[in-house]
């Protein structure tokens, strides 16, 4: 399996962007485009460009480029009436495949009380709908987590209520990925586990979602980005051959599948899939 995610534009971009960056993604053939949802809600109303909902892409990517699609969604800003809403849209526009999620807690909003995890949000929604639902896993502890062992129980829980399929969170060391998929593989989770990949295109991008997500940074990554972060041609450049050395590990370890982190740049997304494309066939 090989998926790549992107993420609706900002408030300044258009839906010429979009088409754009589907345009190079779905000549790639990927299995799947995954379309990330704002946890505040802006996505799904009013703090994207017209036609740029979550929603919307995910339907444009099905419908104008054949590809299979899945919509992110979040519930911690949610109360049950809205995820009410929220099914009834999918079901009118045809979305058929969705990434539950929970959602970053923001200090500045508080959670609403209907759902507390991913896997209540799972439980709610298949109970009220015939959608398939996908999860996300972290391969070195959800942040909130005391322990990766206390992390993969919860995880168990997302797929005993009807998670098919997972995606992990970015990581730079496919060591923490292998000590995950077999502690994970013990417990029983046995659905395809897909290994999120980020390149490392632009240092400070990544300095900030690493920061978000905590994932480490090993030694060769770290000198990797002192090295090159004053050069953005070589930064990318380096940035890509990391990914596919990652990928072409993980290809030969048997993993499920791949999902890209495109950060809707298509060079860079069409670099790595040229050159692992026999790999994950292979
Ligand atoms: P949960 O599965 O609910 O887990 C959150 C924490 O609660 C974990 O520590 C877990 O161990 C614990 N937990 C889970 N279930 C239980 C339980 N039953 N009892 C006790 N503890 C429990 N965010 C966005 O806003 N928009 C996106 O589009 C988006 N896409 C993402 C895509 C991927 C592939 C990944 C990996 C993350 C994505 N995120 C996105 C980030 C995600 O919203 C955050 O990581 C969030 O903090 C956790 O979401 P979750 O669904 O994993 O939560």
């Amino acid at each position: 399996m090989f998926s790549f995610e992107i993420f609706p534009p900002k408030k300044n971009g258009s839906i010429e962007a979009v088409y754009k960056t589907l345009d190079e993604l779905t000549d790639l053939k990927p299995d799947f485009i995954s379309v990330t949802y704002n946890a505040g809600g802006a996505s799904s109303a009013g703090g994207c460009p017209e036609g740029c909902s979550t929603r919307e892409i995910v339907c444009i990517i099905k419908e104008k480029y054949h590809t299979e699609s899945i919509a992110h969604l979040t519930c911690v800003n949610s109360t049950r009436e809205d995820i009410d809403r929220i099914i009834g849209e999918f079901e009118r526009y045809g979305v058929e495949n969705v990434l539950a999620l929970r959602g970053d807690i923001s200090p500045d909003i508080p959670p609403k009380e209907d759902f507390h995890h991913a896997s209540e949000l799972i439980s709610y929604m298949k109970r009220r709908s015939g959608l398939s639902f996908s999860g996300a896993c972290y391969p070195e502890g959800h942040t909130e987590s005391n322990s990766l062992d206390e992390d993969i129980e919860n995880l168990k829980k997302k797929v005993d209520a009807g998670a098919e399929h997972l995606m992990s969170q970015l990581f730079f060391d496919n060591g923490h990925f292998y000590e995950f998929l077999e502690k994970a593989r013990a417990a029983g989770i046995n659905v395809p586990i897909e290994a999120g990949i980020m390149p490392c295109v632009n240092a400070n991008q990544i300095q900030r979602m690493v920061t978000m997500c905590g994932a480490s940074l090993p030694t060769k990554f770290t000198k990797m980005m002192a090295r090159f972060e004053n050069s953005p041609e070589a930064m990318r450049d380096a940035g890509i051959a990391y990914a596919i050395d990652q990928i072409i590990d993980l290809a030969a370890n048997g993993v499920d599948g791949i999902h890209l982190y495109t950060m809707n740049n298509p060079y860079v997304a069409k670099k790595i899939s040229k050159s692992v494309e026999s790999v994950l066939l292979g």
